[in-house]
């Protein structure tokens, strides 16, 4: 068992063996563990409270209140509150919550197989039919939040969408098995099916999500009519961030490096708030005119006129029919 102690209170202790460290986020630590009883393996994110906690000054200024807020304790039980109610095979489940003095407590469906983001570095790209496949199953888990819960993620990026499982990855740098583009027509390496491919990828992390209301009903507890119009078309509370964000996703994804990028905060923060990106030769050279298209209609600075979570399901890229393999043969 590692060194490492599972910062427990009595109660999870008893519960949960520790198995080891699988995560450091920015605000806390994600263990795998193993209920004593069931024998079921889970994820355990510990939230450590006194990171949530400054000097006093420091939190008494609202300016650093504002900025900080997701360390919020609001806000943890908020993360809770919205996962809670959550039933989709795209999002990571939340089976129980509790805390003691010291730390929060989130017990997650256990995801064994890595971040998004891991696999990048390792595949370099992925192939479009590949792309397509962990693109669409994020999408249609960004759809379920937005259109059945009303509810923003605000936090998609390759380190919180997560693998359940890496079976064989058809690997563009796997000497064993060397990467054959006409092989991959065949279907040989189509992903998710039987043994071959990289298969369920799930969304974690809702420490920034936000439930919204219908642009009617915007305002909560129903008083409509006073909420001035800067604060209803906030476009932090935006649905139009994920898409934003899924256009980032699936950009890297089929290069293997995002859009934006800049040493410079500045400089990149300019890039962004201009919507300056390029589909770089030679890395894209190859990539079809639809996976550019789809792109270019995430990737568009004016929010009203980006694509919406169903636009982006309909378009031609995301309705192409990947050959299955055949596994028998
Ligand atoms: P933070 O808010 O600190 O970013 P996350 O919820 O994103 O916290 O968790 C941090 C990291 O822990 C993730 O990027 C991932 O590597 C790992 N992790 C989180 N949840 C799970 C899970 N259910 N199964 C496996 N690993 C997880
Ligand atoms: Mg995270």
């Amino acid at each position: 068992l590692a060194s490492e102690k599972l910062p427990v209170y009595a109660g999870l202790e008893d519960r949960f063996t520790l198995i080891c460290k699988m995560g450091d986020g920015a605000f806390s630590n994600v263990y795998k563990a193993r209920d004593k009883k069931t024998g079921q393996k889970v994820a355990i994110k510990v939230v450590r409270k006194y990171e949530l906690n400054t000097s006093q000054d420091a939190r008494l200024d609202p300016q650093w209140r504002k900025k900080n807020r997701v360390t919020e304790r609001a806000n943890i039980l908020k993360e809770v509150q919205i996962m809670r109610n959550f039933k989709h095979p795209g999002i990571v489940e939340l089976l129980e919550f509790s805390e003691s003095r010291d730390h929060y407590y989130l017990i997650l469906e256990l995801l064994e197989g890595g971040e998004l983001f891991h696999q990048i570095v390792k595949l370099t790209y992925f192939s479009e039919a590949l792309a397509r496949h962990v693109i669409l199953q994020v999408a249609n888990g960004i759809r379920y939040l937005h259109e059945e819960r009303g509810v923003i993620h605000r936090d998609i990026k390759p380190e919180n969408l997560l693998f359940e499982s890496i079976k064989i990855i058809p690997s563009k740098v796997d000497k064993a098995r060397p990467y054959d583009e006409e092989k991959e027509d065949e279907g040989e390496f189509m992903p998710g099916i039987g043994g071959g491919g990289i298969g369920v990828v799930k969304i974690a992390d809702f420490g920034l999500s936000k439930v919204v209301w219908e642009e009617s009903t915007m305002t909560p507890c129903g008083t409509v009519g006073y909420t001035a119009p800067e604060i209803v078309k906030d476009e932090r509370y935006s649905k139009s961030v994920d898409m934003w964000a899924l256009g980032c996703v699936l950009y890297t994804l089929l290069c293997g490096f995002p859009p934006f990028y800049d040493e410079s905060i500045s400089v990149l923060t300019e890039k962004v708030a201009k919507g300056y990106y390029t589909f770089l030769s030679p890395w894209w050279d190859d990539i079809s005119g639809s996976a550019k298209d789809l792109i270019t209609h995430l990737l568009c600075v004016d929010s009203n006129r980006r694509y919406t979570i169903d636009e982006f399901l309909a378009h031609p890229w995301c309705n192409v029919k990947d050959p299955v393999p055949n596994l028998d043969s």
